[in-house]
């Protein structure tokens, strides 16, 4: 508006009826005596995008010129014992600071490293490397998943390919029964859970008209309860996914998007996968060692133990990758974003098989959501098996995003922050607030990659 408003060069309007009443004004005011149009003229041909940009370029140019006469001077102090040693040059160790050992942080590691030939630092709070993936041999030797059962399923042949470059796999389809009213039957529903729930011998078109006679039809499809009762109706909802879904993410489906339960389909068929995608494995040695594998290369140094607000100044980095909250980097300034938690209870029994599958869901019963046994997971054979019960809760290290309305605004607030933060990259399932899984934050960091690559 300034100054084209206060020359009144034009008018500016709020509302539709001043925009209206302005434009009538305007075309009042454009005649020969008023001279409205030849002031016009005479500002813009004032300025132009050329001037505009000489003007920026010679602002750029002299605060280029007062930095390096600041670097000379800062490196003078130093070496005259002046300045503490760290002072910050323009020679950088690292060219990327990778916050975050997880998926996304490793893969981009990774590719700046070997594709673009950058240095670069990975830092983690935690112990480990992997992120949330992290596999480790607990104490009687049974490879477990520390942070609850992680199954590789995707539908992406670059990912798969990706990932085949640091791992052999193992074929593995995932495969989980539900405790419902006493039985132990398939999740996702399908064919043969409701003929043993029900004590039925319906064939799949006999299932399809059973759901329909059960669906309650909804106009629009917006949360997570209207996706199940839309599709088999009520009875089926509450037995299966309403107080699962009120456990772990302790709001009701009705409060949650649609995406969320969406992720569970419905079936006529007796196909009992949890997934269907087209690549479903398992690393062959375990997420951790392919991680390793990732991360095993001479211009990548990582750093445990260590939150990067603790080296972020002593390390200086040219870019940064940062796959942590999105909220917390920004110190909280919008308020918390909710992520949902977990407490994990790791089990081992003296006996070779705990139950009946990989995983057991338990929708009513029980404060946990379900039980993971991982030799089903993992294809190992031990005389011993190790299991985790999943807790949630509403405090703790951060695990799920919370897909609902006023979370999404809250956090546009952040992306808006974070796309106007130049030099740091946001990527995961924390740092972009997304559900993902583990294929997702591959294909994500691998386009973010890519994107750093180009002016890299
Ligand atoms: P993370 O793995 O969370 O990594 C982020 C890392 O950043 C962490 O290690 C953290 O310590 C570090 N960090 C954060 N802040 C800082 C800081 N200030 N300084 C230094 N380091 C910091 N996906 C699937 O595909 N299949 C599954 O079966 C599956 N099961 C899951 C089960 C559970 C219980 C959970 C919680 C998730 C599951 N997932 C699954 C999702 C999967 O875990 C994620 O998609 C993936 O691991 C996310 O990777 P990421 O690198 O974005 O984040
Ligand atoms: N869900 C449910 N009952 C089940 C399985 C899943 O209500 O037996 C709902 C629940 O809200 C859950 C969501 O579907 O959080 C997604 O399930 P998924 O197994 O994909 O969860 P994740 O493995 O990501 O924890």
């Amino acid at each position: 508006m300034r100054p084209y408003g206060e020359s009144k060069l034009v008018r500016i309007a709020d509302t539709v009826a001043d925009f209206v009443a302005a434009a009538e004004q305007a075309m009042q005011e454009d005649t020969a005596t008023s001279g409205w149009l030849s002031r016009v003229d005479a500002f813009l041909e004032q300025i132009s995008w050329d001037r505009t940009w000489a003007a920026m370029m010679k602002l750029l140019d002299s605060a280029i010129a007062t930095r390096d006469l600041e670097d000379k001077a800062n490196l003078n102090g130093a070496i005259a014992g002046k300045q503490a040693p760290n002072v910050i040059t323009r020679e950088f160790v690292f060219d990327y600071l990778i916050v975050g050992a997880g998926f996304s942080g490793s893969v981009i590691a990774e590719r700046l490293a070997r594709e673009s030939g950058k240095k670069v630092l990975v830092v983690d709070k935690r112990n480990h490397i992997g992120g949330n993936a992290y596999d480790h041999y607990d104490e009687n030797g049974v490879l477990v998943h520390k942070y609850g059962p992680h199954i590789f399923h995707t539908n992406s042949r670059e990912v798969f390919e990706y990932l085949s470059r640091f791992t052999k796999w193992r074929a593995y389809e995932h495969r989980v029964l539900a405790s419902v009213d006493g039985q132990l039957v398939p999740i996702p529903i399908n064919l043969d859970t409701i003929n043993k729930l029900y004590g039925m011998n319906l064939n799949s078109f006999e299932a399809e008209e059973f759901f329909k006679s059960l669906a309650e039809p909804k106009e629009y499809i917006q949360t997570s309860e209207d996706v199940v009762i839309s599709k088999v109706g009520r009875v089926l909802y509450e037995k299966f996914f309403k107080n699962y879904t009120r456990k772990q993410w302790g709001l009701d489906p009705s409060e949650l998007d649609k995406s969320v339960i969406a992720r569970i389909p419905t079936r006529t068929n007796r196909d009992d996968r949890y997934f269907t995608d087209t690549y479903q494995a398992m690393p062959l040695h375990g997420f951790t060692k392919m991680f390793e594998n990732m991360l095993n290369h001479p211009n990548i140094k990582v750093m445990l133990n260590t939150d990067y607000r603790e080296i972020e100044k002593a390390i200086p980095c040219r870019e940064m990758v940062y796959s942590g909250p999105v909220d917390e980097f920004f110190e909280y300034r919008y308020g918390k974003l909710p992520y949902r938690s977990l407490d994990f209870k790791h089990e081992t029994h003296n006996t070779e098989v705990f139950q009946s599958a990989p995983v057991i869901n338990y929708p009513n019963e029980h404060l946990y959501t379900r039980v993971t046994e991982f030799k089903y997971l993992t294809g190992q054979e031990h005389s011993k098996t190790s299991i985790v019960y999943e807790f949630p809760k509403a405090e703790g290290d951060p695990y799920y995003p919370v897909p609902r309305p006023e979370n999404q605004e809250v956090y546009k607030k952040y992306k808006a922050l974070a796309d106007a933060t130049p030099g740091i990259h946001f990527v995961g399932r924390l740092a972009t607030y997304k559900y993902y899984n583990m294929d997702q934050c591959v294909a994500q960091a691998l386009a973010t990659y890519k994107q750093i690559a180009v002016t890299a």
